[in-house]
């Protein structure tokens, strides 16, 4: 047997040594996990794209439609009181989360997207004039570029671009020349979807902050993954998605220092984000509800406070122990692999393993992996100039999230054999 084919006893021993996490245990929060695709039983390495669901928010999102379902907000009765007080905790539990100083420094949002595009346009809108400048790098997703190339476009602004070394790490020496007496915001990822680079975002928001620049940090692919304090990074914006993090889609989270907020015009205009509305004027509400219009996703909500708890249960620490360990092991059995080259080669990184296989196309991976009940992503991961950063129209991801196990991983690269064979 190869150091990487399964061994069910090291294993269970392996899982002993990481602070005594039991990934089995784990696993079996997660319903979805337990199921055969094509008779094999599910390796899920697609957690950046979307995370899978434990029981427990599934059952908090249920439990809101089953018994506590009114508008919010806006009523008296019980039910909407209820659903106001459940949607508010939620609001809290980010705000506990993220270690926010307020909770009304926390912005419902349909995700990071939305969180990036509402920034853009109030913050950005009056901050960012004709000859400015916005500061972005060249590992974003484009949800971290076409806001800002929008913004630029209405107002004249330019974007600029920090740039990255061949292991996928930012030039800091070139970031910090290039905040420059114009640059009105620095907008970065905390880590990157394809290459799994932790960026240093404290010492980003030092340099920045130095020469008055506030910065936006999109957090999507930390969240999940790290400890996040919003007060020790010193960040002024912090976007957040709850379906990387073991909650539902459609709701994320926006933290934006009170300062900021306050002083910030209305994304979109309409219900509950108004405190009087005439046809001569009407008088905004203040932050976070200024920001809320319309219905909000309650649901969404509670199911990411949910989420938030099953997270704290498991704790921060131990999932990024966990994680990393899988990760290492996933690295060792990566490099037994005639002609994969992994692409993302940080020293600080978290899970997530971007490849290339000799030249056989990422899609044809993808395609004989899931056969084998194997899901990677394949593609260019919304990061289309990352990717022509390194020379590639795609690559093979696998991503782990906390109920990933080592074997997965040999699931993979038994997988990734059965590649190499189909392609001899
Ligand atoms: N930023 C990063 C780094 C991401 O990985 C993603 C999702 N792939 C996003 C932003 C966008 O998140 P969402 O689609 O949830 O808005």
């Amino acid at each position: 047997m190869s150091e990487f084919e399964h061994s069910p006893q090291r294993h269970a021993s392996q899982v002993e040594l990481v602070s005594g996490y039991d990934v089995e245990r784990v696993r079996q929060a997660f319903p979805i996990l337990a199921q055969r695709i094509y008779g094999k039983p599910l390796v899920y390495l697609d957690s950046a794209a979307t995370s899978q669901k434990p029981q427990a928010v599934i059952d908090a999102m249920s439990r809101f439609f089953l018994a506590e379902n009114a508008n919010v907000h806006r009523g008296v009765h019980y039910l909407s009181v209820r659903a106001t007080e459940a949607y508010e905790q939620a609001r809290a539990k980010v705000q506990g989360f993220l270690n926010a100083e307020r909770v009304e420094e926390i912005v419902f949002v349909r995700g990071t997207t939305e969180a990036i595009n509402l920034v853009a346009q109030t913050y950005g809108k009056v901050h960012v004039q004709a000859g400015d400048e916005v500061l972005i790098s060249a590992m974003e997703h484009h949800s971290n570029i076409v806001p800002w190339q929008m913004l630029c476009e209405q107002s004249g602004a330019r974007l600029r671009v920090a740039p990255i070394d061949d292991a996928g790490e930012l030039l800091l020496d070139q970031l910090e020349r290039l905040i420059g007496p114009r640059t009105r915001l620095v907008a970065i990822s905390h880590v990157s979807n394809v290459l799994g680079t932790v960026n240093p975002i404290r010492r980003i928001v030092e340099l920045a902050h130095a020469r008055g620049a506030p910065v936006l940090v999109d957090g999507a692919q930390a969240a999940p993954h790290l400890q996040v304090d919003v007060r020790e990074l010193g960040c002024d914006f912090y976007a957040l998605s709850g379906h990387k993090m073991y909650g539902p889609t459609g709701i994320g989270a926006l933290y934006g220092r009170r300062e900021l907020l306050e002083a910030m015009p209305p994304y979109q205009g309409g219900g509950d984000m108004i405190l009087s509305v005439s046809f001569e004027k009407t008088l905004y509400n203040k932050p976070p509800y200024r920001f809320e219009a319309g219905t909000p996703n309650m649901a969404g909500a509670i199911g990411l406070g949910a989420a938030i708890d099953f997270l704290g249960e498991l704790g921060a620490q131990a999932i990024a122990a966990h994680e990393q360990a899988v990760l290492a092991y996933a690295q060792r059995a990566l490099a037994t692999v005639p002609g994969l080259r992994l692409i993302g080669t940080a020293a600080d990184k978290v899970g997530v393993l971007s490849f290339v296989l000799d030249d056989i196309h990422p899609h044809d991976i993808g395609t004989i992996l899931d056969r084998e009940g194997v899901a990677i992503r394949t593609g260019h991961h919304c990061a289309q100039p990352l990717m022509q950063r390194f020379g590639l129209a795609a690559t093979a991801r696998a991503s782990l999230g906390c109920y990933s196990s080592e074997r997965d991983i040999d699931a993979l690269v038994a997988g990734l054999a059965r590649v190499r064979e189909m392609f001899r």
